[in-house]
């Protein structure tokens, strides 16, 4: 009998490799951290090879803490960082740059002349992004222009595209297999989210040659098997980029459900049914999964500064000792005293998109102290994720009746009941926040029979606690017109 299924989550500072039994309990877990390499000009690189060795490592690992071989596992699911860009022979299997990360802004100038020339709407009618450096696109061609050789081999066969989700399948089945999913392929801008297929005209405009481009195959599918993590064979079967991963960990399997992961910065996505919703408001539109034929789309917002705001008052003004001691400062008073933090530090995102604002500290008296600043930066996450939430609402003409929360941040009380109190709505916080573990875990296991269907796994899900809103119209209407005006003084 096949045990367990294994997730191995390959993310931005680490890999990590989970064991999920049929609860959707966790059995055992394994995490490796790996090199960042930071360039001149904000250029951010991970070799492909610490990606590969770290997440092979822990996966071996994992399964020997429990004794266990290919014979108990039913089958993998991969989840991983999101559109950061590998480029390898796939005779030699060597990556021709290091992979290009996410975060790196090293394509700036050449995605505004995109704008400039006027390819926007193109791009988002078609892939639902907006013209950004972030995404992979941009990336794969400036290594073809900067690589001595490499767009001739990519035209003549040789070079392989993946996101990290399809260099770690190339490498688990030892290229037998060049594959990705919907969810990944979305995110690389040059993905036709309507047709769901490689878009040749935004190919041609970069001058990216199609043959080097993996196969998009379901989220919840057949990706071939491997013999490297332990004797025997083992199964791939889900394969999903974080957030997405997540949203299904969370079991949002409806048109109108939510999930908002509290991290560094805040992630949101909203499952927005069968068909993709064209954001008004700079939201983007991206594929959720596609599982038994159905795709789903979502639209995501995100939030630059969100546990960011807690780790700045602990490292920069130093007034906090842990992110975690910010839950009792900020109980310790019933208000701010009217004091306003918008930690606007890089810019203000969705909804305000104002990459020149900066942060403000607002509303000082002499009365104020730093339960007051402290509870004011919790409340500011808040705050920017309900903005976030209304713009949703609004461009999909849908409610949002509950969030699901996950991340480090969301094991604040006081946060969770505060953002309660100012969206209106029941916060749900499950028993395992590692909700993006568990999504590819659930897709692959829905592919291997290891869970019948999607029911079975909402049955899994086990809410550790449900805040409720309890504030007044009023009082939430009062707070909000305060944000507001914080706001507007963000721009010096
Ligand atoms: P990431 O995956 O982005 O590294 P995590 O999900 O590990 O983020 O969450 C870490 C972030 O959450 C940090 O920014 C930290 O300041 C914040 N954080 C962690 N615990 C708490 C807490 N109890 N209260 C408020 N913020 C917290």
């Amino acid at each position: 009998m096949k045990k367990y299924i294994l997730a191995l989550d390959q993310g931005t500072t680490s890999s990590r490799a989970i064991l999920f039994n049929k609860s959707g309990e966790v059995i055992a877990q394994k995490q490796k951290e790996f090199p960042q390499i930071f360039k001149q000009n904000g250029y951010v690189e991970h070799n492909p090879n610490d990606i590969w060795t770290s997440l092979l490592t822990v996966a071996k690992e994992v399964l020997l803490s429990k004794n266990l071989d290919a014979g108990d596992i039913s089958s993998i699911g991969i989840t991983n960082q999101r559109e950061t860009t590998i480029i390898w022979d796939k005779k030699t299997g060597e990556p021709v740059y290091n992979a290009i990360v996410w975060q790196c802004r090293r394509t700036s100038e050449y995605c505004k002349e995109l704008a400039s020339k006027g390819y926007s709407d193109m791009i988002k009618e078609k892939t639902g992004l907006i013209i950004d450096p972030y995404f992979s696109a941009t990336k794969i061609k400036w290594i073809l222009d900067n690589v001595k050789g490499a767009r001739e081999s990519a035209q003549s066969g040789r070079l392989l595209f993946g996101t990290v989700d399809s260099y770690i399948i190339w490498k688990l089945t030892e290229g037998r297999v060049h594959a990705t999913d919907y969810s990944n392929a979305s995110r690389t801008m040059m993905f036709n989210i309507n047709t769901l297929e490689w878009d040749d005209d935004i190919l041609k405009l970069l001058d990216i040659p199609k043959c080097m481009l993996p196969k998009v195959l379901e989220s919840s599918d057949d990706y071939g098997y491997t013999t490297l993590i332990s004797k025997g064979k083992i199964k791939i079967c889900g394969v999903a980029g974080d957030q997405q991963a997540s949203l299904f960990g969370q079991a949002c399997f409806n048109k109108g459900d939510f999930k908002c992961t509290y991290g560094t910065g805040a992630f949101m996505l909203m499952n927005t049914g069968d068909a993709p919703v064209f954001s008004q408001n700079g939201l983007l539109t991206t594929i959720a999964w596609s599982v038994n034929g159905q795709v789903t789309y979502a639209s995501e917002g995100s939030v630059f500064v969100a546990g960011a705001a807690v780790q700045w008052l602990r490292d920069g003004l130093g007034i906090i000792d842990s992110a975690a001691q910010s839950e009792p400062l900020a109980l310790s008073v019933s208000d701010t005293n009217g004091v306003y933090f918008v930690p606007a530090f890089v810019g203000l995102g969705a909804p305000y998109w104002n990459a020149d604002a900066r942060g403000v500290l607002c509303g000082l008296s002499r009365g104020t102290t730093r339960e007051h600043i402290v509870r004011s930066a919790l409340e500011a996450i808040a705050y920017q994720i309900n903005a976030v939430i209304e713009i949703m609402e609004a461009d999909s003409e849908m409610k949002i009746n509950t969030l699901k929360v996950d991340g480090g941040a969301s094991e604040n009380n006081f946060l969770m009941q505060f953002q309660s109190d100012i969206t209106g709505c029941n916060v749900l916080r499950p028993i395992c926040i590692e909700t993006t573990a568990l999504g590819c875990a659930y897709l692959a296991g829905l592919k291997s029979g290891y869970w019948k269907s999607m029911n079975d796994i909402k049955d899994n899900q086990k809410i550790e606690y449900e805040f409720i809103p309890d504030i007044s119209d009023s009082k939430r209407e009062a707070l909000l017109s305060g944000w507001k005006k914080a706001i507007e003084r963000t721009v010096l």
